[in-house]
């Protein structure tokens, strides 16, 4: 959150305390997408692309936003993170996000590997490459 003083934040009911994103790996194997798919079990919980990095978005606001004017509660002692924001490029001002791919539901991720794995000849072809190749490491 930029200062408050700023008239951009003062119409704003504070966005940028409403979540947190953090970069996972990128799902390389059906496994992998299959985990993405288990985070996206839960409440609250989005998974996008940017960029080609995939991120988990936590759809959680800060304890410390006010519930009155959407102000920080602890704004002399606030995050790092928070001092380092900037309004000029904020939630605020980009409007919609243009992501690659944005999850928002573990049924999207099950349709998702549906398609890629089960569906795309290519995939399926690595898939049994990979799997060929495993079991020869066990012999
Ligand atoms: S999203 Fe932007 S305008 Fe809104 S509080 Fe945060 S920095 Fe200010
Ligand atoms: S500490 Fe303050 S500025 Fe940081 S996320 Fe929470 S309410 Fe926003």
């Amino acid at each position: 959150m930029a200062k408050k003083s700023k008239d951009q934040c003062e119409e704003c009911s504070g966005l940028c305390c409403r979540y947190f994103a953090l970069p996972i790996e990128t799902p390389e194997d059906k496994g992998d997408y299959d985990d993405i798919r288990w985070y996206l079990c839960h409440k609250d919980i989005t998974v996008f692309v940017e960029d080609g990095d995939w991120y988990l978005n936590v759809k959680n606001k800060c304890r410390h936003l006010s519930g009155k004017d959407h102000r920080c509660l602890i704004y002399d002692k606030r995050p790092r993170i928070c001092r380092g924001y900037r309004h000029g490029t904020c939630d605020y001002v980009e409007g919609e996000y243009d992501y690659e791919l944005h999850f928002t539901n573990d049924k999207q991720m099950a349709e998702y590997i549906k398609i890629k794995f089960h569906n795309n000849v290519k995939e399926k072809k690595k898939l049994k490459r990979k799997n060929a190749k495993a079991k020869k490491g066990q012999r």
